[in-house]
């Protein structure tokens, strides 16, 4: 059971971040405004995934036959709370990710502020997918994804917590909440994956997610 999903994840793993599973450093204490002079992150690492599986029977729980999965299509549903945009995106099929799908979700998760957007990276999409395998479909709402460098600068004068390079800034960050789940839920399923670093702000109620180093504040 558990070799099949390692290996049905492991068609849209970088090959690069394979072994790379470093250890969470839990005393990290980093927000967004997370520097990104790091390597490549640990990804979808196989031995990431195995420990989602072991987070319980939801991540098990697939509606469809295991061997159908590697395949299967994944699809995302998202809300923005800024623009009000609403857009379900089946962003991966047939083996492999689908570019007009891609630049739909590059272009919801621009910057709201200044109307600029750049390439996401898609393996983003695989941790919310990851993350919505782990506690329940649904969609989630955006509260930041990509952020110019205009923007930053902004958010920067406003607030003393910004630092000048941002995942966000390199589209491999997004903030958000899933309709309906618990963000606690949510932040502990994407900790368990292993595929980058994880934001907890409960104040505003919603996880920050990227794909950079692995760690955890
Ligand atoms: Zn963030």
């Amino acid at each position: 059971m558990k070799k099949w999903l390692a290996q049905a994840l492991s068609t849209t793993m970088d090959a690069k971040a394979r072994g790379s599973d470093t250890a969470v450093d839990s005393q990290v204490r980093e927000s967004c405004r997370q520097q990104a002079s790091f390597g490549p992150g640990a990804h979808l690492g196989r031995r990431s995934l195995l420990r989602a599986i072991s987070m319980g029977p939801a991540a098990l729980a697939l509606p469809i036959a295991p061997q159908a999965w590697a395949a299967a299509p994944r699809t995302l549903s998202f809300y923005h709370t800024h623009t009000g945009e609403r857009r379900v995106v089946e962003y991966y099929a047939s083996g492999r990710y689908q570019p007009d799908a891609l630049d739909e979700l590059n272009r919801l998760l621009r910057d709201f502020r200044t109307g600029e957007a750049i390439e996401m990276d898609a393996k983003l999409f695989d941790l919310l997918y990851g993350v919505s395998l782990a506690v329940g479909r649904g969609t989630f709402e955006i509260v930041s994804g990509y952020r110019s460098p205009k923007t930053n600068a902004m958010l920067r004068q406003r607030s003393g917590g910004v630092a000048k390079k941002s995942l966000h800034m390199q589209g491999r960050a997004i903030d958000v909440r899933l309709s309906g789940r618990d963000t606690r839920r949510m932040r502990d399923a994407a900790i368990a994956l292993r595929a980058g670093g994880v934001g907890y702000y409960a104040r505003s109620n919603f996880v920050h997610l990227d794909t950079g180093r692995v760690r955890r504040w």
